[in-house]
């Protein structure tokens, strides 16, 4: 039966012509209608050259039609369609923000510590600050949190990998802030609190402290007058005391049921002659805490809601002290469960030890979860942010696998990349018997005719590369397709090649003899190519001779095989593996 008389397929394209005719002003975009056709009739994968003309033929049919008339043929056969298409469509969106409403400007803020490059750990906090700002045309700022010259130890290049790690991910921030621009401004509250009875300066020993405030008892120094205090803060500043000699702590409930919210510590000394910051040198000794640095940002930023993970709850009760000392208002704060991303590798330290030890051979390895190394393989950033704001900022905990992100990554990947044969380690294959040429026409997209086709001509002398994989399986006496050529029938497998002899053209005789379908390249129309797997494994290999032409940067499709990115492309194809 040919594809003009099956009725019950005609009935399937009209339908979903109409569906995408009305979706897109009365006018049906055939390219879109292949995949869905397919999914309903996976016998036709094979015959996409016909089942294109055909629908082709459909759309020009109902293009035709008015919008009305196209509405009431789907009222009258599909009612039920109408509805589901809706629902299909719509976009899932972010919760709204509490409280927006009370708020001039929306302003969302991300606060990295420029320590490592960003990997996927960021992604929801990055992505639903800028979102949230974006939905009320609000205001998302970057705010480098870099006090910290000894334990964290930001880094130079970070605060420019940062920067255009963002702006990969379309989240790039209306303003900026450095907090190591900002010590004068921690220093001037820190007075202020201190002046105000509302804080002091601690020089008890850690260990002294910890004991007294475990039995909720105040150290010596809590109950040093303001001028004390500020003596003591004067001797913090000018070197008076050395590194972990003082504190400054901010008065909080004492016997507060959280331990780890009695007075804690705002502002402390580091030896900065020993670990001098990367940006201003050994200018200063006395360094906030995150807790300082952050709150005063905050409120000076004007940030009216904090989105990040459930791990800073206590630092909102921290911080809610010093902000009634101050008299200022607390930000809205969300904060959402943790995202685990089974597979994942996200510890920030062992990332900059393996490559500083060599074990990765730089921030984009395969094996990381950096931005970078995901922009490599051709994760898109779409799928990323997609992703993120489906999960969006539900406080219960979420895990997420590898497998997850590649799914929103296919659905984007898949219309956007051109199809291509890649035979990793190459096995020969030779078919006697061939009646004539044959010239294949392969489409660069088989939803997509409008792209094209690569072409090749097979001679009789037919000799070809098909993986090794594939010839590993071959059986003799069985038959196989090469993909929209012809059928063969194995008549020998050695260890290095395959013999085999023509069978037949039609594609049908394949599907009747179960026969599996494989890609191949001719001998002749070769490109090398590599390709660099997650594991960072190479796969060594030949890719079909029209993959010269692609530009780096590019992801295509590798059938049988998956969605690789063209990283480079000089005489050699190198390519990074996405997923299947
Ligand atoms: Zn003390």
């Amino acid at each position: 039966m040919t594809l003009e008389n099956d009725k019950a397929l005609k009935e399937i394209i009209l339908k979903a012509a109409l569906l995408n005719a009305l979706q897109h002003d009365g006018k049906a975009q055939a390219g879109a209608l292949m995949g869905r056709v397919i999914g309903e009739r996976q016998d036709l994968k094979t015959q996409a050259k016909e089942l294109s003309g055909l629908i082709g033929k459909v759309v020009s049919e109902v293009n035709s039609l008015s919008v009305e008339e196209q509405k009431r043929k789907v009222e009258e056969k599909w009612p039920e369609a109408l509805k589901k298409e809706k629902v299909e469509e719509e976009e899932k969106r972010l919760p709204p923000l509490p409280n927006a409403d009370k708020y001039k400007q929306v302003v969302t803020r991300f606060s990295p510590n420029p320590d490592c490059v960003l990997h996927l750990g960021s992604a929801r906090a990055i992505v639903l600050s800028h979102e949230y700002a974006c939905l009320y045309k609000g205001k998302f700022i970057l705010r480098f949190e870099d006090t910290d010259p000894k334990v964290k130890r930001p880094v130079l290049e970070f605060y420019d990998r940062i920067r255009g790690d963002l702006d990969w991910l379309g989240c790039k921030a209306d303003e900026e802030y450095i907090q190591s621009d900002r010590l004068q401004i921690y220093y001037e509250y820190a007075e202020r609190l201190l002046r105000e009875g509302n804080a002091y300066v601690c020089t008890c020993q850690p260990e002294q402290f910890r004991k007294k405030t475990l039995s909720k008892k105040p150290c010596d120094c809590r109950s040093l007058s303001a001028e004390e205090n500020l003596e003591r803060w004067q001797r913090m500043l000018n070197g008076g005391y050395g590194e972990g000699e003082a504190v400054v702590r901010v008065k909080t409930d004492i016997k507060h049921p959280n331990p780890a919210v009695r007075d804690w510590p705002a502002l402390r000394i580091i030896d900065s002659k020993r670990y001098p910051h990367p940006r201003v040198g050994s200018k200063y000794r006395v360094w906030p805490l995150y807790n300082m640095a952050a709150g005063v940002d905050d409120h000076l930023m004007g940030v009216t809601h904090v989105i990040r993970g459930k791990e800073h709850l206590t630092n909102q009760v921290r911080q809610e002290y010093m902000y009634r000392y101050l008299g200022w208002k607390y930000p809205e704060a969300i904060h959402y469960g943790r995202l685990k991303i089974t597979g994942a590798f996200l510890s920030k330290s062992k990332i900059v030890q393996g490559i500083r030890e060599g074990v990765y051979t730089g921030w984009d390895d395969p094996r990381l979860a950096t931005f970078a190394a995901l922009r490599k393989r051709g994760i898109t950033p779409e799928a990323i942010k997609k992703m993120i704001i489906d999960v969006g900022p539900k406080t219960a905990d979420v895990t997420l696998s590898w497998e997850n992100l590649y799914a929103y990554n296919r659905k984007i990947l898949d219309p956007l990349s051109n199809r291509y044969f890649f035979v990793s380690e190459p096995s020969e294959l030779k078919v006697k018997n061939v009646p004539k040429s044959f010239k294949a026409e392969l489409p660069l997209h088989p939803e997509k005719p409008e792209r094209g086709l690569r072409e090749y001509t097979v001679t009789p002398r037919a000799e070809f590369w098909i993986a090794k994989r594939d010839a590993d399986a071959a059986e003799t006496r069985k038959m196989l397709r090469l993909m929209e050529l012809f059928n063969v029938k194995i008549e020998s497998v050695n260890a290095e090649s395959v013999e085999a002899v023509f069978a037949s053209e039609a594609y049908e005789d394949a599907r009747k003899a179960k026969a599996k379908l494989i890609h191949w390249i001719p001998k002749g129309a070769t490109f090398p190519c590599r390709v660099v797997m997650p594991d960072a494994s190479v796969n060594e290999g030949v890719a079909e001779s029209a993959c010269e032409k692609l530009k780096p940067d590019t992801t295509i499709q590798f059938e049988r095989f998956g969605f690789v990115r063209v990283d480079k492309n000089d005489g050699k194809l190198t390519a990074y593996y996405a997923h299947k």
